[in-house]
């Protein structure tokens, strides 16, 4: 049988995705077409992304699976109509991006970059950072982006701590898991990195009480989603100086409108969603290896649980 798959995802993307998705597909031996127009019941596989405005699935009787385009799909997660597997985007490609980007600000922090980059005022005043086996770095979530932050840091020596819902085992990082050790997890996180899923039940984790637990003048670094965070608590705790500083690239509305706080705030980083994205030439691969598995009779890889909600 062919396997009809419509790609669901911002025009200018199908030019860049349909050879590499073709030669993928190819390669592999599925029979397959391959388009941006279909008559819903005649789909078997909705490539996706959240923004390509497709939201009602009800009409699509054949699906086998919606392959997401993006590795956040709380946008989605909850759509009653979407009754078929839902796997998101775990791709090489973004996984290094976003590793990069974490390194990069955490040693922005850690070497105290700014105050040399944006005061030179003719004060000579040396005082050298510490090393990174002296600073402690916390990641928040150790799903495929914060394991390999945190082996990352670890590679460059920093004492890495991290959290997750269920236990895990990452050599060189301290591992806590499940919600009464978030405490445990922040005492000693003088930068924290947010790389958690948005859900119900990571909405606010950080708040007045936790960001209280952190030790005075700790930095918050926030990839992951805009709802971790209770805003106008993080404003309060930078106010008092308990938050040092923070960079955040996600917010509840995005984009982040003009008039909020956090753009003229002086110990607040905006940076616009940029911290990673999915990459076509390794992302194309991680879709067409999905549907291979499904024309094969093979469990489908990166699912999400519809429960959980990630
Ligand atoms: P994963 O699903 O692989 O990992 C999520 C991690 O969060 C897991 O370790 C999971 O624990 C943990 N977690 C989930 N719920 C809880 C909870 N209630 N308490 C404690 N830990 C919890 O996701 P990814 O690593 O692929 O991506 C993480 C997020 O990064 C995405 O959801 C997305 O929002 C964001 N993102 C941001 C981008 C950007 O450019 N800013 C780009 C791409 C992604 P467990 O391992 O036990 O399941």
């Amino acid at each position: 049988m062919t396997a009809n798959i419509l790609f669901s995802a911002r025009p200018e993307l199908w030019p860049v995705y349909q050879p590499l998705m073709t030669q993928y597909l190819t390669n592999a031996g599925v029979a397959f077409q391959l388009g941006t127009k279909f008559e819903p019941d005649q789909v078997d596989y909705v490539v996706y992304a959240p923004n390509s405005g497709l939201r009602d699935f009800a009409p699509y009787t054949r699906l086998k699976a919606v392959l997401s385009l993006w590795a956040g799909i709380e946008s989605i997660v909850e759509n009653d109509t979407l009754t078929v597997p839902l796997a998101r985007m775990v791709d090489h490609g973004l996984t290094q991006g976003m590793t990069e980007w974490v390194v990069g600000h955490v040693l922005r922090y850690h070497l105290g970059m700014d105050r040399h980059i944006t005061v030179q005022d003719g004060v000579w005043a040396p005082d050298p950072p510490p090393l990174a086996s002296d600073r402690t770095v916390c990641i928040l979530g150790l799903g495929a982006l914060g394991e390999a932050a945190a082996r990352a840091l670890s590679a460059l020596n920093f004492n890495v701590t991290g959290w997750s819902r269920s236990a895990k085992a990452i050599p060189g990082v301290t591992c806590f898991h499940g919600e009464d050790r978030l405490r445990a997890a922040l005492t000693q996180a003088e930068i924290a990195v947010l790389l958690l899923p948005d859900t119900p039940a990571t909405e606010n984790t950080l708040n007045a009480e936790t960001l209280s637990l952190m030790p005075k003048g700790a930095h918050i670094i926030n990839p992951g989603r805009g709802p971790l965070i209770d805003d106008q608590a993080l404003l309060a705790a930078l106010d008092t100086g308990q938050i040092g500083h923070a960079t955040l690239d996600v917010f509840r509305v995005e984009p982040l409108p003009a008039s909020h706080p956090y753009w003229t705030h002086p110990n607040v980083t905006v940076t616009p969603h940029i911290a990673s994205e999915t990459r076509p030439v390794t992302s194309a691969q991680v879709i067409c290896e999905n549907i291979r598995r499904g024309e094969a009779g093979e469990p489908f890889l990166h699912l999400v649980d519809r429960e959980m909600g990630y």
